[in-house]
């Protein structure tokens, strides 16, 4: 089977061909510039073409993406027929999303009906959809939400302290990001650990981070919320604070809501602590250096990443499985570190020589560990591909 993923963003669009019983990716790439002028970044292993191509619109992106796909000389299939399914990364599910499903008119629908909730995200991925279904009217096409894997919360979870009319009228509650990650990451460990029932915490640790409370593969409870500002600090976002912050700098420097939660999302965080970037390579090199900033950032991010750890142990009544994953928690063996020596006392013991693993499948704990815990890279297009093809495989 060959799914075609596509995350479409307001002028970008990712692709991916991919094979989902393997995981085998065929070929992907970005087009960028969409409304602008238009380019397209093609890979087929290690090799990359670079074309500009007019892109006035989404609809001219997937065509590009198709013409080089069959194209004779970087292509990789003969025929657009050869695409079995499409698989479209849709950010906000809202209420109406808690699955994956085939796109139908009514579907098309109920995600323009999420757009509140996500209003930068959600126009642009209908945007890939029509475009989709304009230029292959006969191939099946799935929507996979950001959100679905978490609808498995409880209400004392998802629903905040706030009057009921916010939640009843607008939809205002915990929703939680990353959803595909999670996912992807509790059904993996699963296989690894040899288990379905058992008590796990997923921390997704990148420049976006979020983590996620799961007993027996759903989710109980997770960071992020009505949108991915909340929960752990992350790269340039604040994570959780006091919202009355956001009156006090708003009424003192005369900034709108619009511009402080702007300041929040893009200029707080890692960044913003440290003062010197975003990436964990940065304040990691900073910190060896001496830079207090750097150190004080990081410090902050593993303690408030070990602080939900246990309050997620305290939400599940233990922890049998702790997983890292994600450009920091694949990759971090400081961090990991860091986060588990705070969760001593719950008997979490890494291996130090077995932690310094990056990017790959690995038990990192202890034999004699009360937790085990792993590092489990994360492939959320693997799993919008299983997912896509399992529902066109059951529709047929
Ligand atoms: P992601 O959003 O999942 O792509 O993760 C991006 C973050 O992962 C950035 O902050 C990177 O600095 C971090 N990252 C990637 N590789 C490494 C590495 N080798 N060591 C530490 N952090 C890394």
């Amino acid at each position: 089977m060959n799914i075609l993923i596509i995350n479409a963003g307001s002028s970008s669009l990712k692709y991916q061909l991919m094979n989902p019983d393997t995981g085998d990716v065929a070929a992907k790439g970005l087009c960028e510039r969409i409304y602008i002028d238009g380019r397209l970044t093609h890979k087929v292993g290690d090799n990359k073409v670079v074309k500009d191509i007019p892109m006035p619109s989404h609809s001219e992106a997937i065509a590009a993406v198709l013409d080089i796909l069959v194209d004779a000389e970087y292509g990789v299939i003969k025929s657009v027929d050869e695409i079995d399914a499409v698989g479209h990364r849709v950010l906000h599910g809202g209420m109406e999303f808690s699955d994956s499903c085939i796109v139908t008119d009514e579907v098309i629908a109920a995600i323009e009906k999420c757009i509140p909730l996500g209003p930068l995200h959600n126009p642009a991925n209908l945007m890939g959809i029509r475009a989709c279904q304009a230029v292959m009217p006969k191939t099946p096409q799935v929507a996979v939400f950001d959100t679905a894997f978490h609808m498995t919360m409880p209400a004392k979870a998802y629903r905040y302290a706030i009057p009921t009319e916010y939640y009843e009228n607008d939809n205002i509650r915990r929703y939680g990001f990353h959803g595909t990650s999670h996912k992807y990451v509790a059904r993996r460990t699963a296989e690894l650990v040899g288990k379905t029932e058992f008590k796990m915490v997923n921390c997704h640790l990148g420049n976006g981070s979020s983590m996620a409370a799961v007993k027996d593969g759903k989710c109980m409870d997770t960071t992020m919320g009505l949108t991915p500002l909340a929960g752990v600090p992350m790269g340039t976002r604040s994570g959780d604070i006091d919202p009355a912050v956001v009156q006090f700098i708003c009424n003192k420097y005369g900034m709108s809501v619009d511009d402080c939660l702007n300041m929040l999302n893009k200029k707080s965080g890692v960044l913003a602590v440290s003062g010197v970037s975003s990436d964990f390579r940065d304040l990691e090199d900073g910190a060896a250096k001496g830079n207090a900033d750097c150190r004080l950032a990081l410090d902050k991010f593993c303690y408030e990443v070990a602080k939900y750890v246990g309050a997620y142990a305290a939400a599940l009544n233990g922890l049998d499985v702790l997983t890292f994953t994600a450009g920091v928690g694949e990759n971090g063996p400081d961090t990991r570190a860091a986060v588990c020596e705070y969760l001593a006392f719950m008997g979490v013991k890494l291996d130090p020589e077995k932690n310094k693993v990056r990017g790959k499948e690995m038990l990192i704990s202890t034999p004699d560990s009360k937790v085990q815990v792993w590092v489990v890279p994360t492939n959320e297009e693997l799993m919008i591909a299983q997912d896509t093809a399992e529902l066109v495989k059951a529709a047929q």
